[in-house]
């Protein structure tokens, strides 16, 4: 076993590349368009779930081992590339009192750094926000990373480690022989190799539906608004309403989104620009005045549960997946990739892959 070929260059499998390179491996990626303008782009780059103990415990899992290693990562990763991350450490304020769904046995359970706050520590922590909020839950260790520097910071250090990229080549299908893959044809060329891993984000379902796996991965769109902001208006990262607001560090300020189940349509709407500029108003009453400097959208590769699956393929030898990490994967991708290596290598696994395998 000498070479793999990864289908998508997002986040989980420029990630993927780099841990299987490390392997020892001969790695390319291919992607059908630029790496890292997809999900991985659009997204908000929270390094922790959302209502973080409303998933179940292999998200939990693969957070916290994502969480533990992203610092050093990065590092890496800059030491060969001059691009900043901005991988900060901005805390998240979950703003809303939740108490019936007991986040604190979860914390406690995963010995998570998490505190319960009331109407006064919520006011010192974020003087910014409205005075509506009595309650809340403050995650002092979150961080967060700006998506289209880690991207641009992944890629880089691709190229600098002799990964063979390949842009602009929509892959058609998986090549089999028997009952192995043995590469990919794409629209140029037939590229062979040992190993062939699906990382292809929201499309994961469709490349793989031709090998007879139903895997239930889908478009989930999510809108999202930039406003222009003085810097240090927004504190930290905040949480209410299942909507959020994420500071970056020159002022610039995220609000986030939608969860629409509407196939692979990216289109945005003024009414959902309305909704994000409203909700941003309610909970820092300051952003109104901020500029709209822009509106997109992104598909996040759905999954029921949030639970990805990472692991072999069920019935095709030599084909593997990495892919449905819904609204976490930022956060999720180190571990994965770490997973998904020591799975190919058959090496003793950080966390246990049968959480993580197709269920069949
Ligand atoms: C609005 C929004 C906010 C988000 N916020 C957060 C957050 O704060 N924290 C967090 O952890 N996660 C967040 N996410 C989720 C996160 O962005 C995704 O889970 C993650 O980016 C998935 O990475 P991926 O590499 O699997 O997919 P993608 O980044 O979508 O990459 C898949 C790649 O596969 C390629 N591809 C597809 N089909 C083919 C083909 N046939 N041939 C070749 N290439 C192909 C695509 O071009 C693409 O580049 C958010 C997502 C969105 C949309």
């Amino acid at each position: 076993m000498n070479s793999v070929t990864i289908v998508g260059g997002g986040v989980i499998g420029m990630l993927s590349a780099i841990q299987l390179q490390q392997a020892g491996l001969e790695v390319r990626v291919i992607d059908r368009q630029s790496f890292g303008r997809e999900s991985s782009w659009a997204g908000g780059g929270i390094i922790s779930p959302l209502f973080p103990w409303r998933y179940p415990d292999a998200v939990t899992r693969l957070a916290r081992l994502s969480q533990q290693i992203y610092g050093d990562l990065v590092a890496q990763l800059q030491q060969q590339v001059n691009i900043d991350p901005e991988y900060l450490p901005s805390g998240m304020l979950v703003l809303g009192d939740y108490s019936a769904e007991n986040p604190r046995a979860w914390a406690e359970q995963h010995q998570i750094n998490m505190q319960a706050v009331d109407r006064a520590q919520i006011r010192e922590l974020a003087p910014e926000v409205a005075e509506g909020y009595h309650n809340g839950w403050w995650f002092p260790q979150v961080h967060q990373v700006r998506n289209p520097r880690l991207v641009a910071l992944l890629k880089a250090y691709l190229q600098q480690s002799a990964i063979s990229l390949v842009e602009d080549d929509p892959v058609s299908e998986i090549l089999l022989e028997g009952p192995a893959a043995i590469g990919v044809q794409t629209e140029s060329s037939r590229y062979y190799s040992d190993i062939t891993v699906i990382a292809g984000g929201a499309w994961s379902g469709q490349l793989l539906a031709q090998t007879g796996l139903m895997l239930d991965i889908r478009p989930i769109k999510g809108q999202m608004l930039l406003l222009n902001g003085p810097p240090g208006l927004v504190r930290h990262i905040t949480l209410a309403d299942d909507r959020y607001i994420i500071p970056r560090k020159d002022g610039r300020v995220l609000i986030g989104s939608t969860t629409e189940d509407c196939g692979f349509n990216k289109d945005t709407s003024e009414q959902v620009k309305q909704q994000l500029l409203d909700y941003a108003a309610a909970t820092i009453p300051q952003l109104a005045d901020c500029e709209l400097e822009t509106h997109w959208s992104g598909l996040r590769p759905g999954s029921g549960d949030g639970i990805p699956t990472i692991g072999a393929h069920p019935a095709v030898q030599n084909l593997y997946i990495n892919s449905g990490h819904y609204r976490n994967g930022l956060v999720l991708a180190p571990a994965s990739a770490l997973l998904l290596r020591q799975i190919i290598m058959r090496n003793s696994a950080s966390l246990a892959p049968e959480d993580y395998r197709v269920a069949v």
